[in-house]
């Protein structure tokens, strides 16, 4: 792997500006990673997890499909590529494509959103996916529905009878079933638990009661959670996801994204996130593109204007390192998987 080191944010050494022309000039190959595209900021993608790619089959048009998703990343030197989707658990299709360019040095994984296209917020659905793939290990992570929660189903306008449909936490009293279950299952999979987009009252709740029924690996979108939600749910033992998406104008953009009704997300507040990231430490956050979506640049590039955002408001290369790649292999349970030097690694 190329080098990794990244002098500060805003460095105008001569240091700094040579080992970028030394990448930019350094010779590639086939087999190895491209991570000297004379693009700034190609080399903070080496040995990064993008935990949040949208690149499976949708109802929606994809810049990438999984494959070209996974030779894209493997170009940039990426080790970790995470497939989301909210119609199917993906587990099946990150083995299916580990399988096929497992060569490039990417490591594939999937799970599940307990969408109600998914199967819903059901043990079952979760059993299925966590054994669904070649015989290697299924989902690596369970999440609640990104969509179908009372929280975005009210911010869509969508009618009472929808919304009834929806997860809710109460604010008293346990979890509601199957919750529980779901999370057990988790902990004794041990793979990552996410809390979807639920509000931020209900994301302390279900992290706090999820850590106490024991689970490590914990993960909660945070692009709208207050400063005082992302730091009792940091608390909670729980890592918080910064994802490119909602920081960007595709909040501006009414899309489908279930269904035939177009909605847009709110922007989220990056100055906040990144008072949070100070507040709570570079340790207990991840940061991934959720891109995929026509209306973004495809994952790749996604990621790295993402995380020069990051570097251009002061943050150094071990700190993006430490949110980019230690953090979500971590959680993520990433494998080595070093491409094997034969003539046929194409990526
Ligand atoms: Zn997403």
């Amino acid at each position: 792997m190329r080098r990794h080191r990244v002098a500060p944010p805003g460095a105008g050494t001569l240091d700094f500006q040579l080992s970028r022309m030394v990448m930019i000039h350094q010779p590639t190959t086939d087999s190895e990673p491209q991570a000297a595209s004379g693009v700034p900021g190609m080399d903070l993608l080496a040995g990064a997890v993008d935990s949040h790619v949208h690149c499976c089959p949708h109802i929606n048009r994809r810049t990438v499909s999984v494959f070209e998703a996974v030779r894209q990343a493997a170009r940039a030197g990426l080790r970790g590529l995470g497939l989301m989707d909210v119609f199917a658990n993906t587990s099946g299709l990150a083995a299916l494509a580990n399988r096929e360019l497992g060569r490039l040095g990417v490591d594939v994984f999937g799970g599940i959103i307990l969408e109600p296209y998914a199967g819903g917020l059901s043990p079952r659905s979760v059993r299925t996916a966590l054994g669904m793939g070649y015989g290697d290990g299924g989902a690596r992570f369970v999440s609640l529905p990104c969509h179908h929660t009372a929280f975005v189903a009210c911010s869509e306008r969508r009618s009472p009878a929808y919304v009834d449909t929806c997860l809710a936490i109460p604010e008293a009293g346990e979890l509601p079933d199957p919750l529980p279950e779901i999370i057990d299952l988790c902990v004794e999979a041990d793979v990552v638990f996410n809390l979807g987009h639920i509000s931020g009252p209900e994301a302390v709740k279900v992290a706090e009661q999820a850590a106490r029924r024991g689970c490590r690996r914990l993960l909660a979108p945070a692009g709208y959670l207050s400063p005082d939600e992302a730091t009792a749910i940091v608390g909670a033992g729980c890592l918080l996801e910064y994802s490119f998406f909602v920081f960007t104008h595709a909040t501006d953009i009414p899309q489908t994204m279930i269904d035939a009704e177009r909605h847009r997300f709110a922007r989220a507040d990056f100055s906040r996130a990144l008072s949070i990231v100070r507040s709570v430490g570079v340790g207990n956050v991840i940061l991934s593109s959720d891109s995929g979506a026509v209306v973004l640049p495809p994952p790749v590039e996604a990621f790295r204007e993402f995380l020069v955002m990051f570097e251009s408001c002061g943050f150094f290369g071990h700190e993006l390192r430490a949110m980019s790649a230690d953090n979500p292999a971590r959680l993520f349970k990433v494998r080595s998987a070093p491409a094997a030097p034969d003539e046929d690694n194409h990526v």
